[in-house]
């Protein structure tokens, strides 16, 4: 078989995930070996593509990537983390039926969990307890999940993850998405996948065939970038191919901290995807899932960072919405300065460096 394998199969196959093939490149520091060895005890999953392993800086174990992909001896505390994280968050303990693979906090859009492999395990995963350390297994019965949708008419979005569904061949990703064009109800069909960003090689021209054409039913994606290195040529390539296929591609990246919360990183980040055509959609919190206390920050970070550094400081189209993610659904954490005073003749308003201004008030 390997004779005729796909490129993004080989990345697969060849998976960084053993410290042998991580010293091919990089200088594993000795705290890094001790995660990595807590990780075997744990059978916990890690590892990622040699592509994306690449980019990693080889002597900087603060390095954004190394962060994202290297385990850590800092995943067993959990002072902060709500257990049974994902059972609460995705409501998977009310009482209406649902198929596990489906998750939902809304009326007309669901999560729709079709496999748990990626490409890479990132150490901040909110799904950790499914998708990294398999505590949780869940059957995902593709079936099931269509009928349920089928069986539900005020289901009009639904968003296919997982893990990453973009680890499924060609057929399957075909297969889902003519039976969902087959349900009269469902007007859009989105994906999350951080395949543009840890395997820009999956978007091949067999793909982009599956993905391409005009059609009732439009595909959005949402891919994961946390940090401006994860970006090359070959993300700019693979996101360019998905637009041509129609397909917008957006991004979802998470506030970690010492990897995107300082200023000049996190405008840095956002520049640099909208110069790949990626636009930004959500900077998501760090959920209090077990285990990775050591990324977040205090709630208030991503509102200061979104006001002192993309607001005004840069154009609109860089700025993601910030929420958190949580069982009732995503809240919105954007930065509340705009009102000062309303009268009845005036609204006085700030701006993000502080200053006012005025704006008549229109009665109604
Ligand atoms: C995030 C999420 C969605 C999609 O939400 P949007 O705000 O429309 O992107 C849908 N269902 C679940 C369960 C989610 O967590
Ligand atoms: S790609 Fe997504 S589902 Fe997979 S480990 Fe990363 S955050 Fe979790």
């Amino acid at each position: 078989m390997t004779y005729n394998m796909e490129e993004w199969m080989r990345q697969l196959e060849t998976s960084v995930n053993t410290i042998e093939k991580l010293q091919k490149y990089v200088r594993v520091s000795p705290e890094e070996e001790k995660g990595i060895e807590e990780a075997g005890k744990g059978d916990i999953r890690w590892g990622t593509t040699p592509y994306f392993a690449s980019l990693m800086d080889p002597d900087d174990p603060n390095c954004p990537i190394r962060r994202q992909v290297i385990p850590s001896v800092l995943e067993t505390v959990n002072r902060y983390g709500v257990e049974n994280y994902l059972q609460w968050k995705e409501n998977r303990l009310t009482d209406e039926e649902r198929p596990e693979c489906i998750a939902r906090q809304y009326q007309d859009r669901i999560a729709f969990l079709v496999t748990d492999v990626c490409a890479m395990y990132c150490r901040h995963c909110f799904r950790k307890e499914l998708v990294v350390v398999r505590g949780l297994r869940f059957r995902f019965d593709i079936e099931e999940g269509l009928q349920w949708i089928r069986e539900h008419r005020e289901v009009r979005d639904v968003l296919i993850t997982g893990g990453d569904p973009f680890v499924l061949s060609d057929d399957k990703i075909a297969y889902l998405i003519a039976k969902l064009r087959e349900i009269p109800h469902v007007e859009m069909i989105r994906f999350g996948t951080r395949t543009p960003i840890v395997l820009p090689q999956r978007i091949t021209p067999a793909l982009m065939k599956v993905l391409s054409g005009y059609h009732r039913v439009p595909i959005w994606i949402n891919t994961q970038c946390n940090h401006p290195r994860e970006i090359t040529e070959q993300t700019a390539k693979a996101v360019y191919d998905l637009m041509t296929c129609g397909i917008n591609v957006g991004n979802q990246a998470v506030l970690l901290k010492g990897i995107n919360d300082d200023k000049v990183t996190f405008k840095a980040l956002h520049q640099t995807l909208l110069s790949v055509r990626i636009r930004p959609y959500y900077l998501f919190y760090c959920e209090p899932a077990p285990g990775i206390d050591h990324f977040r920050t205090p709630v208030e970070k991503g509102a200061e960072l979104i006001r002192d550094a993309i607001r005004g400081h840069t154009t609109g189209l860089a700025q993601p919405m910030y929420v958190v993610a949580t069982s009732i659904g995503k809240i919105m954490l954007m930065p509340y300065y705009s009102y000062v005073e309303k009268t009845e003749d005036e609204y006085k308003l700030r701006n993000y460096k502080g200053e006012i201004t005025t704006l008549p008030n229109t009665p109604e």
